[in-house]
């Protein structure tokens, strides 16, 4: 999570990452991240097209230009992915940091993988947010 703030922020601050941990129930870790879904809800409920999912690489960034900070996507992703940082007045969302992750660079137990969806299914045995 610091490696995502510092990439993102030039900071190490757990509050700024675009990604969460969270405990399940059985105590076990969660990450919680954007799944740059294949119809993404988030983009359905910006009113001014805002979010963008690049054809080739899948990935669903926001430009910032066009963001008036409705928050609509945050309520629409199923994850709520989409925050709005202290002092920024755009809505921000993990790129992928351009197609080279921070965050598996630094996951010493290698727990994070960047896979296509094809083969997240075979990995993880389903994908929920398709
Ligand atoms: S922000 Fe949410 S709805 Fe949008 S692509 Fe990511 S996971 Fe899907
Ligand atoms: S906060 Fe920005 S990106 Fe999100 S729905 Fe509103 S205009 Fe679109
Ligand atoms: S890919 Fe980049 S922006 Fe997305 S969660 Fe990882 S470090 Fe953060």
């Amino acid at each position: 999570m610091t490696a995502c703030s510092f990439k993102n922020f030039l900071t190490y601050n757990y509050d700024l990452s675009l990604c969460r941990v969270i405990t399940g129930p059985k105590g076990e870790f969660i990450r919680v991240h954007c799944h740059h879904c294949a119809d993404p809800m988030c983009m359905a409920a910006c009113p001014t097209q805002a979010i963008h999912k690049d054809p080739v690489t899948g990935v669903v960034s926001v430009d910032k230009i066009q963001c008036i900070g409705c928050k609509a996507c945050t309520w629409a992703c199923p994850l709520s992915i989409p925050q709005m940082q202290r002092g920024l007045k755009a809505m921000t969302k993990c790129d992928l940091c351009g197609g080279d992750p921070s965050c598996i660079k630094v996951c010493s137990a290698k727990a994070i993988q960047l896979v296509t969806r094809c083969d997240s299914r075979q990995y993880c045995g389903s994908d929920i947010h398709e």
